[in-house]
């Protein structure tokens, strides 16, 4: 763990000092801004903090490798940790603090708290990763305790996550509005990810191709084709570019609900997530 003290912005993982903090903020009329990160930061989560500049007074972005959203055999451990990185990076962003908790402050001996969530969080990612969005929840629901921000961003690169988070501030009448973040890509259209540090460069060619398919396939939709005859066209160029498909699929863009059969009416958002070797990828666009 790096020493907080020495990081090139106002830096803590104690949750009375970040109160104190943000208290005094509060205490000046300011509106507080929040973006939840794991680390690893890329331009595109610095795009959130932009956006959340845009819409408050003072930034908060936490960095916390949340051990509930990750199941056993998953890559808790190999994530990538760029703490002293990270930190130059908000700092030249302008986030004004950056609150990073340790687990066992997090989740103390005997945490037996849970959050199960619903609605938009069936299907898709829950299908394969069923621990995930209940993981998200409780420590996103968590950092708003601690934080007690106005509004939060949340990038739409994990727009299943997005859309959870909003139905569950919803649910438990939380003060917080959720601004969405568009996702950012590299030049050949791969969104940014902390886990494209993973990919050989054999792998980094191929990923972009996602960005391709699902391209194809909201174009295909806009065309006013089937859906199910689009998705066959997207499922066979994807499991022929990737090792493996969890899922290429077009729903509802509001709620994630699976669309009525053919052609589509609604504005619809397609969604995949593939893997190479060990790496796992997922992205989104909006179609229709
Ligand atoms: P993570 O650190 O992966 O948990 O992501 C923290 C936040 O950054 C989440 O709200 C993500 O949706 C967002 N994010 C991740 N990748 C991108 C991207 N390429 N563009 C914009 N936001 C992103």
């Amino acid at each position: 763990m790096s020493d907080l003290s020495a990081l090139p912005l106002p830096s803590t993982a104690d949750l009375a000092h970040l109160r104190r903090i943000v208290a005094e903020w509060r205490h000046d009329g300011l509106r507080i801004g929040f973006v939840p990160t794991m680390g690893a930061l890329h331009d595109g989560h610095l795009s959130l903090i932009a956006r959340a500049k845009e819409k408050a007074d003072r930034v908060v972005a936490s960095i916390f490798v949340n051990p509930t959203q990750f199941a056993p055999g998953e890559d808790f451990d190999a994530y990538p940790r760029t703490m002293d990185a990270d930190a130059a990076k908000l700092a030249h962003a302008g986030c004004d603090l950056l609150y990073a908790p340790v687990a066992s402050d997090m989740y103390p001996d005997g945490f037996s708290a849970t959050l199960t969530v619903g609605g938009p969080s069936q299907g898709l990612e829950t299908d394969f990763r069923p621990h995930f969005f209940n993981g998200v929840a409780i420590v996103v629901a968590k950092l708003f305790n601690r934080v007690q921000p106005d509004i939060a961003v949340f990038g739409e690169k994990d727009y299943q996550q997005l859309l959870v988070i909003r139905h569950m501030v919803r649910d438990l009448d939380l003060p917080i509005e959720i601004i969405p973040g568009e996702t950012l890509r590299e030049r050949d259209g791969l969104a940014l990810s902390s886990r494209n540090a993973y990919l050989s460069t054999d792998e980094r060619r191929v990923a972009a191709s996602l960005n391709e398919i699902l391209a194809a396939f909201a174009h295909d939709l806009s065309t006013g084709i089937d859906w199910e005859t689009a998705q066959g066209k997207a499922l066979a160029k994807a499991a022929n570019a990737f090792e493996r498909v969890d899922y290429i699929e077009a729903r509802c863009a509001e709620t994630l609900a699976p669309l009525p059969p053919g052609p589509v009416h609604q504005p619809a958002r397609v969604l995949a997530a593939v893997w190479l070797d060990k790496t796992r990828l997922i992205d989104n666009m909006p179609a229709v």
